[in-house]
């Protein structure tokens, strides 16, 4: 059925050029016949951010996804924010109801079910994660909600890992190392996933890798690498070659796409046609 219901979308971020979210959210809205739905890059520097959210309230943008560096600044400007968003200090997606501004995390549903899709139980696991930003602190609440056993953050400064795994205490059992300590190496022995949150070995530095031995992993262990692009990694590759069960983080971004969606339009997309939209421009961006 054709809408010809206007509605205002974007992604909020700077610099946001590269950002996908048009493309792939557009093809979505033409697949559910949204035809006078837009979705826009909307490029905006930090000191601009509180301008710019009322803008979108007085505009009345139905939603926007946000993106780096405006993530936890903007949750000040928001008349809301849901329990996961709150948890991770970071917001994602945000929708308007009538002016009031909701954030969201969708990330953490991505993550959930990117794992679910895998066949991967995260309940009562030991789990290693890999770097201490942003998306850590999506997948460190995304493994401690599902109840995993014990959750190690392993990364190149160990204040920042303690510091994010402080944050986390009181919902399981979580600890931050320095990815060279013997501690780290005797945790990865005893680990059903790995998680890579860091950007090293995303394009176009391609051959950079975290630097741990992944031989020290048991056998079976999944190692999970978030990054999409390219969709397979240094590590995943050398992970394959060691035998071990890999996934990309494709499915996360689509996933999380698809919960931002829902939570926009109230309905569930075309995921056939949103995945083939992202496959279309990573392969002419690679
Ligand atoms: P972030 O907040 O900047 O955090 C990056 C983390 O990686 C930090 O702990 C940082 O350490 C570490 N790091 C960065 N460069 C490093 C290097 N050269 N050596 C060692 N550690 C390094 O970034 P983020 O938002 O968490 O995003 C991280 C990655 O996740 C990106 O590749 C992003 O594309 C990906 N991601 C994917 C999805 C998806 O849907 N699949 C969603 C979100 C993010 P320091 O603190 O010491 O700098």
């Amino acid at each position: 059925m054709v809408s010809l219901e206007i509605k205002n979308f974007g992604i909020l971020g700077y610099p946001v050029g590269h950002s996908l979210s048009p493309q792939i959210y557009k093809a979505a809205f033409k697949a559910a016949g949204f035809t006078n739905y837009s979705y826009i890059h909307l490029q905006v520097h930090s000191a601009k951010l509180y301008f710019a959210v009322e803008g979108l309230r007085g505009l009345d943008f139905r939603g926007f996804n946000v993106t780096i560096p405006h993530k936890t600044n903007i949750l000040k400007y928001l008349d809301a924010i849901d329990s996961d968003a709150m948890v991770i200090g970071a917001v994602n997606t945000v929708v308007n109801d009538g002016g009031m501004l909701t954030g969201y995390n969708t990330d953490v549903v991505g993550i959930l079910a990117a794992l679910a899709e895998a066949d991967f139980l995260p309940e009562g696991c030991n789990a290693i994660i890999l770097g201490a930003g942003g998306a850590a602190r999506a997948v460190l609440w995304g493994l401690c909600k599902k109840r995993a056993e014990c959750i190690t953050i392993g990364a190149r400064n160990p204040i920042k890992a303690q510091a994010l795994a402080n944050d986390f205490l009181s919902y399981g059992h979580v600890e931050g190392l320095d990815w060279n300590s013997d501690d780290f190496k005797e945790l990865m022995q005893s680990a059903d996933i790995l998680i890579n949150t860091t950007p090293l070995g995303m394009f176009p530095n391609v051959d950079d890798m975290p630097p741990i031995d992944l031989k020290l992993l048991p056998e079976g262990a999944l190692v999970y690498d978030i990054i999409y692009n390219p969709a397979e990694t240094k590590l995943l590759k050398t992970a394959k070659e060691l035998g071990y069960p890999t996934l990309n983080g494709l499915s996360m971004l689509l996933l999380q796409g698809q919960e931002s969606y829902r939570l926009f339009t109230g309905q569930l997309p075309n995921m056939k046609v949103m995945t083939k939209t992202l496959d279309k421009f990573l392969k002419s961006n690679a």
